[in-house]
């Protein structure tokens, strides 16, 4: 799944530079997901670390972008190619 920011979000900045994906950048009012680069963390770590770190519990699962670990892979194999670095070896979860 790609995850998404609420209108709860109280812009304490402290989960942009924690995204290895770029996908948090601030948006009109608040901070926003950009659903095409996040793999929920997927390929980086084991948790989403902006839902770790966020002191306000508001990012929680788009609705509207729900993708299964094969599909999260795949993101990220995309992204990482795009942005020229190195793959991960370990295989997808089932
Ligand atoms: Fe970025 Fe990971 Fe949060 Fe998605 S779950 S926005 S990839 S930090
Ligand atoms: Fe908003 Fe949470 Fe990110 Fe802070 S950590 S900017 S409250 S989404």
């Amino acid at each position: 799944m790609a995850l998404t920011i609420t209108d709860e979000c109280i812009n304490c900045d402290v989960c942009e530079p924690e995204c290895p994906n770029d996908a948090i950048s601030m948006g009109e009012s608040i901070y926003e997901i950009e659903p095409s680069r996040c793999t929920e963390c997927v390929g980086h770590f084991d948790e989403p670390q902006c839902v770790q770190i966020c002191p306000v519990a508001c990012i929680p699962i788009h609705p509207d972008f729900v993708e299964d670990n094969a599909s999260l892979w795949a993101k990220y194999r995309r992204l990482q190619a795009e942005a020229g670095k190195p793959v991960s070896d370990a295989a997808p979860q089932a």
